[in-house]
């Protein structure tokens, strides 16, 4: 068995450009389907997998470990940049569809079998629509709680909100006060049954993450992510030992190292890593193995398109740790024109059943995606009130 060639196609989805890998092998209708996307990265990923693919043709896609090393490890450079990593992934991704599809299994039943029954999903603001989760101001503390009780009537259990301002590296008391008049009011909004998670996006200085953390610790957040830059893992400590909300963070991270070392000083309780970022299923298993050690929980980063969710969702199932998975639902009317997931939500309880079909489940429409090509993904930039440059 043999690789042909792998196959690249973009799907422009508003906020991210979606790319579908397919693996195409000698056998008959044997081809895997992977996903490489990576906001406005989107050409530089396109020809970091034309690059990788000189390492792949002609070898066997049975073999993905060794395929892995090869495009890890060849062409001196480490696959550790993110361009190079969601290329990795995406290609490892495919192979892993390929594997599932040649034995006739869902993915899942490749690592173990399922560990669990169902899993939880939970969704942003606005299900994906881009000005709502990234566009309502912390002024506005009544829209947040509007939003956040129709993610409820949606189903949903649990949603993310980015009710934490940009700020400069040291600020007084107006833009804390600001995100917890916000996470109040979906507090008030929605009980204390349902799940609230913040997301920083890394914006804080570490001082500014610390006092954003302290302030929001009595709301009783389902997790904080990213309350200050995730290279700063001894400051992502401190704040976890400050507050009783679990810290999450990872998503940013693109190999098993910087995870060894984010874990080892206590960076965090949730661990998001990304599967179609950190180098694919094959690091995501490594990745998950530490994170067990520690007993860290998974919450897979996933707001991309639908391979990446069909495969959180494959890796969920044979996770021990695993506790909720991201999911956009609405960034785009279309989303469920360009495939057919082989998993099934619940529409009043947002729990996925697992997915029966071989591989990854997905079947994927290439012409539906090819009515939506290529186009630069919609820029969003953070200036601070002086002019300086801020963390979007
Ligand atoms: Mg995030």
């Amino acid at each position: 068995m043999k690789i042909e060639r792998i196959d690249t196609l973009v799907c422009h989805a508003r906020m991210r450009n979606w790319i579908f890998v397919k693996v195409v092998t000698d056998q008959p209708d044997l081809v895997g389907w992977g996903e490489a996307t990576l906001e406005w990265h989107t050409r530089g990923v396109l020809a970091s997998i034309e690059d990788l693919s000189e390492l792949l043709i002609g070898e066997d896609p049975r073999r993905i470990e060794h395929l892995w090393q090869k495009m890890w490890r060849q062409h001196f450079w480490h696959g550790s940049g993110i361009v190079r990593s969601t290329a990795i992934a995406g290609i490892d991704l495919a192979l892993w569809d390929i594997a599932g599809k040649r034995l006739g299994v869902p993915c899942h039943q490749l690592w173990g079998g399922r560990v669990r029954d169902t899993i939880r999903l939970y969704c942003h603001l606005g299900g994906g629509e881009m000005e709502a989760f990234y566009g309502t101001d912390v002024t506005q503390a009544n829209r947040f709680a509007e939003l956040a009780c129709r993610a409820v009537d949606e189903g949903f259990t649990a949603f993310k909100a980015m009710a934490v301002p940009p700020t400069l590296p040291v600020e007084g008391l107006r833009p804390v006060r600001a995100a917890e008049r916000c996470v109040e009011a979906m507090r008030r909004a929605v009980g204390d049954e349902i799940d609230i998670m913040v997301d920083c996006h890394a914006r804080p200085s570490p001082a500014m993450g610390m006092k954003f953390a302290r302030a929001l610790d009595p709301y009783g957040l389902f997790f904080l992510e990213e309350p200050c830059w995730p290279e700063q893992v001894a400051d992502l400590a401190g704040i976890r030992q400050a507050v009783s909300t679990p810290i999450a963070t990872g998503e940013r991270l693109t190999h098993l190292a910087p995870f060894r070392d984010l874990f080892a000083v206590g960076g965090c309780d949730v661990c998001q890593l990304d599967l179609t970022h950190c180098g694919g299923i094959s690091e995501a298993r490594r990745i998950a193995a530490l994170a067990d050690a520690h007993r860290i929980a998974l919450a897979p980063h996933n707001p991309q398109g639908p391979i990446s969710t069909a495969a959180a969702i494959e890796f969920g199932f044979s996770q021990p740790g695993f506790v909720i998975c991201e999911t956009v639902h609405a960034d785009v009317p279309w989303r469920a024109d360009v495939v057919s997931e082989g998993y099934r939500v619940e529409p009043t309880t947002r729990l996925v059943h697992p997915n029966p079909r071989p591989g990854l489940g997905v079947e994927v429409r290439e012409d539906e995606i090819r009515k939506h090509p290529f186009q630069p993904e919609v820029h969003q930039f953070v200036d601070y009130p002086d002019g300086s440059v801020g963390d979007w």
